[in-house]
């Protein structure tokens, strides 16, 4: 190990930054966040750094470098253009023994500032030794995206138990197991969601019972996007790796479900169209049982889950048994379909709103408002609807759309499966059964559709690409 990592207290310490740009600016916000009473020495200063004096964040000395600025100091950093002013910065304040870092060069250099995830007071640095910072970058944004900005919420939330629940289990090991309870638990997204006292309560109600104690699990009905799996959000991605137990349909692509924690079980729902493995009551019924038994109970939902998902009614048999459970927004196939075809569901010029409807049958007939539907300067995109896609085009004619109105049709949209198909309300059915078109696919009809031909991007292989046709 090249550098020893330490995190230093700096609240009301005396720290000097030396220089009055760009870089100095950015050294200053960083320490001021970590609570330093800085001073910066420049004969002019960045006009942001200039405000920062303004404002007394900062005192400014209006001078050249000098010695008798070091003693006293914690932290000095050297940030001039001119490397010999670094160099004498750096040797004056390692005479002092004071840490100096000289900004891009290691070897004036005491110490060294990592890449920087601040969830405080959970705190992450990475290092390559200063070798490499595009590399600790990088390194950093991976994290960022993978630790939710709420874990601050959460550490200074455990911080505050500490102590209690030190007092309430003596043995170490019992202690980890409690907290890893705790931390991976649904408690954790209590505290998360900023539900502080609800989250308290249940602390309570945990110290109290111990670590034995069968808990409560909890639903979480999760939106699992279009099928893309770098489509998903983060917030998906960390529940998925959480769970105990999955429940997930033909909707969900085999790429997004390979994201589910290794040993968690799997159960398959179904649920294609008049096909369903399990009546959509069971699976209400069996995410009361699974949550009850304590488990964290994922639903896992193409699309989003209140967008033509049952969502609302899964969640309602839920909170009639008094389950805990949390709902995740996910990028509806739509919005998928859409970017990944080049199809904008609105433009300035040809649509000035959209609408989402579903194709499927109520009580054997398609119950639409085809009066509205078909206004101009609109796109309609429409769900389920293959199987009746004759029927809608044609009801789309009937009530005053032209034939020629641009009509697209986008199956497994996202997916490296994805395939685009456009036409007109006249000629789509029979490109659909052409291209031997099946469900999961939308339609989508309006003058946006036209724009494909230029927008589409999306080509993965000859198969596969868009065709556009008319
Ligand atoms: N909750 C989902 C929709 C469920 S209804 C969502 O927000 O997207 C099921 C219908 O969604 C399918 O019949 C199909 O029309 C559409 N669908 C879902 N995923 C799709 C995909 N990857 N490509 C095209 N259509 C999709």
């Amino acid at each position: 190990m090249d550098y020893f990592p330490i995190f230093m207290r700096l609240q009301q310490q005396s720290c000097l930054i030396v220089g009055g740009g760009e870089v100095a600016l950015r050294k200053a916000r960083l320490l001021l966040t970590a609570g330093a009473r800085l001073t910066v020495v420049a004969p002019t200063l960045a006009p942001e750094l200039a405000a920062m004096v303004a404002e007394e964040q900062v005192a400014h000395r209006c001078s050249l470098f000098s010695e008798d600025l070091l003693p006293g100091q914690r932290l000095v950093i050297a940030a001039t253009h001119d490397r010999e002013v670094n160099r004498q910065v750096s040797l004056a304040a390692q005479a002092l023994g004071i840490p100096v870092n000289v900004v891009d060069d290691p070897e004036l250099c005491t110490y060294i500032t990592p890449a920087i995830i601040d969830r405080s007071p959970l705190v992450i640095a990475v290092s390559t030794g200063g070798g490499v910072p595009v590399l600790a970058r990088l390194i950093r944004a991976r994290l960022e995206s993978m630790i939710p900005s709420s874990f601050g919420l959460l550490a200074r939330f455990a911080t505050s138990f500490r102590e209690r629940v030190k007092a309430r289990f003596v043995n170490v090991d019992e202690r980890r197991i409690f907290w890893e309870s705790v931390l991976e638990g649904p408690l954790a997204e209590t505290v998360m969601n900023g539900d502080e006292e609800q989250a308290r309560q249940q602390m309570e109600a945990r110290l109290a019972q111990g670590i034995d104690s069968n808990t409560t699990g909890a639903v979480y009905l999760v939106g699992a996007g279009p099928g893309h799996p770098d489509l998903l959000t983060f917030r998906a991605l960390r529940l998925m790796q959480q769970a105990d137990v999955v429940l997930y349909d033909n909707l969900v692509a085999p790429a997004l479900l390979e994201l589910v924690r290794r040993d968690a079980e799997r159960i398959y729902v179904g649920k294609e169209r008049a096909n369903h493995a399990l009546p959509q009551e069971d699976i209400n019924l069996l995410m009361v049982r699974l949550a009850g038994e304590g488990k964290r109970v994922l639903r896992l939902k193409g699309g989003d889950p209140f967008m033509f998902g049952r969502g609302g009614e899964e969640i309602a048999t839920l909170a009639q048994y008094g389950i805990p459970f949390e709902v995740v927004p996910g990028i509806t196939s739509a919005s998928g379909a859409a970017a990944y075809a080049g199809i904008p569901l609105t433009h300035r010029d040809y649509a000035q709103s959209v609408t989402f409807v579903t194709g499927h049958k109520k009580d054997g007939s398609i119950q639409l408002d085809w009066q509205a539907l078909t206004r101009p300067a609109q796109t309609v995109v429409v769900y389920m609807g293959i199987a009746t896609a004759s029927e809608l085009c044609q009801a789309f004619i009937q009530h005053g759309k032209a034939a020629t109105t641009p009509a697209a049709v986008v199956q497994w949209a996202t997916t490296v499966q994805q395939r685009t198909v456009t036409g007109t309300l006249e000629s789509l059915p029979l490109l659909i059964k052409e291209y031997a078109i099946s469900s999961p696919a939308l339609i989508i009809v309006g003058e946006v559709v036209g724009l494909a031909e230029q927008l589409a991007w999306y080509r993965r292989c000859e198969n596969t690409a868009v065709k556009i046709l008319r």
